[in-house]
């Protein structure tokens, strides 16, 4: 299909998300346990991701010409062919645009296996993808259990590469099974991402942003910065305020607008985030804020904050994927740099502080895909998105999707001036 085709139907697409918004973010409330009042933006937000690569659509094959003496040199990019999109069951609707999206607008088609957890909106996606022309044939979904139905895909000779965002440990597990048959692969996994405090910053900002990174959205979510690291000299009053406005979080029915944090996904999420409390205390960490199931119904958890934390216990080191925030102090900024860095993990960061020196020279050595100075993660779609170390393996957004869902192709025009070596002659 043409670009300027797939960029029309692509518009149509977050057209028609945007019509359905509220049904969006109604399933997904109710398959996640996930916020109202979070949910209803990354409907929109899913629609921004179709609108975003429709533009970019055009200008996907475009390549570059590096001329040498003798031989004019196209550099061009063709679709890579049909690829697996493999999702996971936090924000799966946000998620799931920002895989398809690009790989549609770069010619690819798709197949979608969406988290068995929560796959209510992968369906509705679909069939607004079929409401807006695109043919039998170029979007499939498919449901199943990760084992079967994810294996299947990331072993299919026809699949050229898996686009798989999840655990790390899975990550592993598909690289594994695409092997055989050389598969590209793309991946974005979990994380254990710093937020580092120093006395300079503006405290008030970075409260609400290191309240915000941990407990919107569940916690389920990977660029959370779960581990907070707090200048000593401001730990006691920065620790204070925060188990104040963390307990006066609003957890209840993810349905009622005024909800900030809802029901955990499913009982062993439950029952794995809950078992954190008691490996807490065994380490000899303090329980601030929370540490317990909240009433004797559903998967509900009150906010949690671990203080007296060192960077080796289980709750610095362990993606515990829930609104379970763990705080460890610092004296000097080598040493907040050495906690921030002594992880497997390397997502995100966040950076406070008014010095900008500092900021320079911190954001410079940490180890993460994507950092922010005096922000909460704020996503720009044309920058690559993307983590190091056991985080993932290459990069999305602008771009850098192209280059994943694209093969790179070289053609060299001969001008006729250079000499061809004669054998034989
Ligand atoms: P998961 O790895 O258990 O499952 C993700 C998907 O992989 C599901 O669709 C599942 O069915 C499938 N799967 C499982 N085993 C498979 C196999 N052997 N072969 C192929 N597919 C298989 O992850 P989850 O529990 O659904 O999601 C939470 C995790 O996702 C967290 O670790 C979180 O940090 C990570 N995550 C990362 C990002 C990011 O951008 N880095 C974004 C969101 C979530």
């Amino acid at each position: 299909m043409l670009a300027l085709e797939r960029k029309k139907i692509l518009h149509h697409i977050a057209d028609l998300i945007d019509e359905r918004a509220e049904e969006i973010a109604l399933c997904e409330c109710w398959d996640t346990g996930q916020a109202l009042r979070f949910m209803s933006k990354a409907a929109l937000r899913g629609a921004e991701n179709f609108r975003f690569f429709a533009d970019k659509a055009a200008s996907a094959r475009d390549g570059q010409q590096l001329q040498s003496p003798t031989l004019m040199n196209v550099t061009t990019r063709v679709p890579l062919g049909p690829v697996g999109i493999i999702t996971p069951w936090n924000t799966p609707f946000m998620l799931s645009t920002w895989k398809i999206a690009p790989a549609l607008a770069a010619g690819c088609t798709v197949v979608h296996k969406p988290a068995e957890l929560s796959p209510l909106t992968a369906r509705i996606l679909c069939e607004i993808a079929h409401e807006a022309g695109l043919p039998p044939g170029v979007w499939n979904l498919v449901n199943g259990y990760g084992e079967e139905a994810g294996k299947r895909l990331s072993e299919h000779p026809d699949i050229k590469a898996i686009a798989f965002v999840g655990e790390s440990k899975t990550g592993s597990m598909i690289m594994k099974q695409g092997a055989d048959t050389l598969k590209r692969v793309h991946f974005e996994l979990g994380g254990k991402n710093p937020v580092v405090v120093f006395d300079d910053a503006d405290l008030d900002r970075a409260l609400d942003a290191v309240i915000f990174m941990i407990y919107s959205l569940n916690g389920e979510r990977c660029t959370s910065s779960s581990r907070l690291l707090i200048q000593d000299s401001i730990a006691e009053e920065f620790q204070a305020r925060l188990v104040e406005r963390i307990n006066s979080i609003k957890v209840g029915h993810p349905l009622d607008p005024k909800t900030e944090v809802g029901p955990l996904i499913a009982q062993e999420h439950f029952d794995k985030v809950t078992s954190y409390f008691e490996i807490a205390k065994q380490d000899g960490a303090t329980i601030a804020a929370g540490g317990e199931a909240l009433g004797d119904e559903g998967y509900f958890v009150r906010p949690t904050l671990f203080t007296n934390a060192t960077n080796q216990m289980r709750i610095a080191q362990e993606e515990i994927f829930g609104p379970v925030l763990t705080a460890i102090t610092f004296k000097t900024e080598e040493e907040a740099l050495e906690l921030a860095n002594d992880t497997q993990y390397g997502l995100t960061g966040f950076v406070w502080t008014n010095d900008l020196t500092r900021a320079l020279r911190f954001t410079n050595q940490l180890e993460a895909g994507m950092i922010w100075v005096n922000s909460e993660n704020v996503r720009h779609l044309p920058t690559p998105f993307g983590g190091v170390k056991a985080s993932g393996i290459g990069r999305d957004g602008g771009d850098w999707s192209f280059d994943f869902y694209m093969e790179q192709k070289h053609i060299g025009f001969a001008t006729g001036q250079h000499k061809i070596p004669r054998l034989g002659a």
